[in-house]
């Protein structure tokens, strides 16, 4: 009998052909495969009981990076004798999409081959096979291959061809099959710091091996390397080389915030952190994404070094495995031919741009823009098609928490348990991601930036082109913040689209981006949104919120008190004036508390003027301002060089007396309409324990428990008067491991039923979710009622 299969979902850029053609060819089955731009077509003709054996192997034996969203089998007129089994030549289908697999690290058996002496690609930095290699971050066009990628450049010589025909090799159907022969390769060029001459900026380049020599020696020696990395440019130098680390930082401009390392492998790792199973997963997944993990106390006794300056005040470390040919290449300590030049095996590797900046992808703009903050390039001439940075994660009792979703996860799909139209999420301003969906998948963007930067946008005006190109998807809905400064209203309002316009309130987005990610369908519950900052419908910055939500709708149940965020754009970096216009508004007396005294007298006056006239000085009832105002008032810190700063060390300070450590009193005002906690009580009780010298990490720990019991709380008051049981957690406080883990777990203890996130942040990095789908749902709601809403916009 005859079969033709129609399969989608994730089953291109996998190793799917291949793995049909073996499977073809061992049931004695003839006939033919190909891809499409929707998806993989194929038939198959042989013997009935081999047909359906090869029927049900399809998704049992399937290659473990394919996910099947649809097998349809039809039956097969037998008019045609097939004489063989052929991958037939991709055809494009009108409109047809499919979902995209992201870049996989390299596979085991390419590292083996990298490192074997008689493999004809021993040491080629670009050696791939079907199961792995770039895929997102070169795919300009579906169907996935060659002549769609950055490779279609580089024209197999005639032994790729070969094994590229060759059904029994390993390299079968590679499409990014090449070798040193027809490949791209690198080169080293250091910058005139180095070796002046004549040209001021480059002085002399060196190819292939010889190139990741120089690298290896370069990095040993304390210089600042630009390495072209998957998604861009990377600036690599040794960790343990305090010198080199702190030249990074003065270059960059980057103060404190933490550097990425990257080991060369997990026995380094080991020697600097902890590492508990579920890490060790994390680490060696084919996603190799950055992993959060606790610093080992640095003893005389430990092999590898990682200088504090890399993560200064943080009991944390951002580690991540080799995960491109290169990346090995540059870290391997065992290969004889490597080790003319031993390297150090943990490398600082951060991201390739000044702060803010998006990190450099094309060689002549890193030559351009990092010459000042590198020493030597080691590029290649694989283009990059799409900008991507690393996936930042932390192993959560068996969960995995992603911080950052880029490399290694985007763009596979969040599938949604509804349909929507298509639709253009925006995101919010800062961590952006933006999201665009269809039927059933949000394909929300790679990490894009901060949007406050005019240079993130065009990072984010293209990425949108991208997506809506490659996942052929017109939007008919545009969503956006609430918040009309944005860069990305002003993008929603010149879209030369007829659509409709929706404005979501920021943390109604976050509850749906959470209940998405969860996969629930529509219906109200608890959404416990403590965040930092969000535009709320009066006007005011809200961020302390519980939210009775739905998909279309919320209501405002509970919040913080509002409280004076005196010239919030400079509280931002400055969070002792959050704590000074709190401690005014409540009047809580804070005069001679230590956290003053490194404060120009004058500057204090003025902020407090300025509170008391109301000047430039909104109200917020911010969770994340509370914590900011708390860690300076425990005399953390009065200023922060990178966001969280202030609450990040309060965290490591707090973390050991969690378990002993008693709420503080605080006040709740409940009417008919809202409910509103008071926090005068909470904050004098905390000075007092300041002013009687109790220990910071033991005050800072009694403020968790009181933040965790305000939400439980109102979780229950919120139950008592509705009935709803289920509880949605998200926003950016819930990054915040102690936070997290506390209520949770009394969540948990008062049978509720909690959601957290599963793949997309709970930062802003998953706001877009969250407003694609709310906006799909009102403009759903509107239809069948026939009212208006949102804009039309035409221009
Ligand atoms: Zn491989
Ligand atoms: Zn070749």
């Amino acid at each position: 009998m005859a079969k033709r299969i129609s399969v989608k979902g994730v089953v291109q850029g996998v190793g799917f052909r291949p793995f049909i053609y073996g499977l073809a060819t061992r049931l004695n089955l003839h006939g033919w495969v190909c891809n499409t731009s929707g998806g993989v077509e194929l038939l198959v003709q042989g013997q009935n009981s081999n047909v359906d054996h090869f029927i049900r192997s399809i998704r049992a034996e399937a290659p473990s990076l394919a996910r099947f969203a649809e097998v349809t089998v039809f039956d097969e007129p037998a008019n045609i004798e097939y004489s063989g089994f052929d991958i037939r030549h991709s055809t494009r289908i009108m409109g047809a999409y499919q979902p995209l697999v992201p870049d996989i690290s390299i596979c085991p058996d390419c590292e083996r081959d990298l490192f074997n002496p008689k493999d004809r690609r021993y040491l080629y930095p670009f050696i791939s096979c079907p199961n792995c290699g770039p895929r997102f971050t070169v795919i300009k066009d579906i169907p996935y291959d060659r002549a769609n990628t950055t490779m279609a450049d580089f024209p197999m010589c005639d032994r790729c061809h070969a094994e590229y025909r060759d059904p029994l090799n390993k390299r079968f159907h590679t499409q990014l099959i090449t070798c040193p022969d027809c490949g791209p390769f690198v080169e080293l060029r250091e910058t005139h710091s180095l070796f002046p001459t004549s040209d001021p900026r480059i002085s002399s380049i060196e190819l292939h091996v010889s190139a990741i020599l120089k690298a290896r020696r370069l990095l040993r020696e304390g210089y600042i390397v630009a390495i072209k990395g998957l998604g861009g440019f990377y600036l690599a130098c040794d960790a343990s080389n305090p010198y080199t680390v702190a030249g990074l930082r003065d270059r960059k401009g980057r103060t404190d915030q933490p550097f990425a390392v990257m080991a060369a492998d997990v026995t380094a790792i080991a020697s600097v952190c902890d590492i508990q199973k579920e890490e060790h997963l994390l680490l060696t997944s084919h996603e190799k994404p950055i992993v959060l993990l606790t610093r080992r106390k640095q003893t005389g006794s430990l092999t590898y070094k990682v200088s504090e300056l890399v993560a200064p005040n943080l009991n944390t470390l951002g580690v991540m495995l080799p995960y491109t040919p290169l990346n090995h290449l540059l870290l391997n300590q065992t290969d004889p031919v490597l080790a003319r030049e031993p390297v150090p095996p943990i490398l600082v590797m951060t991201s390739g741009n000044f702060i803010e900046e998006p990190i450099a992808t094309h060689n002549n703009d890193a030559l351009e823009r990092l010459s000042p903050l590198a020493d030597a390039f080691l590029l290649h001439n694989r283009d990059i098609h799409i900008r991507l940075d690393d996936s930042i994660v932390r192993a959560d009792h068996g969960d995995i928490i992603c911080l950052q979703r880029s490399r290694g996860y985007a763009p596979y799909p969040i599938e949604l348990p509804f349909e929507v139209k298509p639709t253009l999420a925006l995101g919010g301003a800062r961590k952006n991601t933006f999201c665009l969906a269809r039927d059933y998948y949000a394909f929300l963007s790679q990490h894009i930036g901060d949007m406050e930067k005019t240079e993130t946008h065009e990072s984010f005006e293209r990425g949108v082109q991208h997506f809506s190109y490659i996942f052929r998807i017109e939007p008919e809905i545009i969503a956006r913040d609430l918040h009309t400064d944005y860069f990305t209203t002003e993008y929603a309002r010149h879209a030369q689209l007829e659509v409709h316009s929706a404005a979501i309130q920021h943390h109604h987005a976050h509850i749906a981006s959470c209940m998405a990610d969860n996969s629930l369908s529509d219906r109200q519950l608890i959404g416990l949104s403590f965040d930092g900052h969000g535009y709320g419908t009066d006007g005011a910055i809200w961020g302390g919120e519980l939210l009775l939500a739905s998909y279309a709708d919320f209501e405002r149940f509970a919040h913080l008190e509002y409280l004076p965020l005196p010239d919030a754009e400079a509280a931002l970096r400055s969070p002792w004036r959050i704590a000074v216009g709190y401690a005014d508004a409540l009047g809580v007396d804070i005069d001679h508390l230590p956290f003053l005294q490194n404060i120009d007298k004058q500057v204090v006056r003025i902020a407090r003027q300025q509170t008391i006239k109301g000047l430039n000085t909104p109200v917020t009832s911010s969770v994340g301002c509370l914590f900011e105002a708390v860690a300076s008032l425990l005399g953390i810190r009065n200023d922060v060089t990178y966001e969280g700063q202030a609450v990040a060390e309060m965290e490591v300070l707090s973390k050991a007396f969690i378990s002993i450590a008693k709420s503080y009193p605080y006040a709740v005002d409940e009417t008919e309409s809202e409910i509103i906690i008071r926090l005068k009580e909470l904050l004098s009780a905390m000075i007092g324990d300041v002013r009687a010298n109790a220990s910071v990490g033991m005050t800072g720990a009694r403020f968790y428990k009181t933040v965790a019991e305000i939400a439980i709380d109102i979780c229950k008051r919120a139950r008592a008067r509705t009935n709803l049981n289920e509880v949605a957690l998200s926003g950016d406080a819930w990054q915040n491991q102690i936070l997290l883990d506390l209520v949770r777990e009394g969540l948990r203890q008062e049978e509720f039923i909690v959601y957290f996130h599963k793949h997309v942040p709970t930062n802003d990095g998953g706001l877009a979710l969250g407003q694609a789908v709310v906006a799909n749902f009102q403009t759903s709601n509107h239809a069948t009622s026939g009212e208006s809403e949102g804009n039309l916009l035409r221009s």
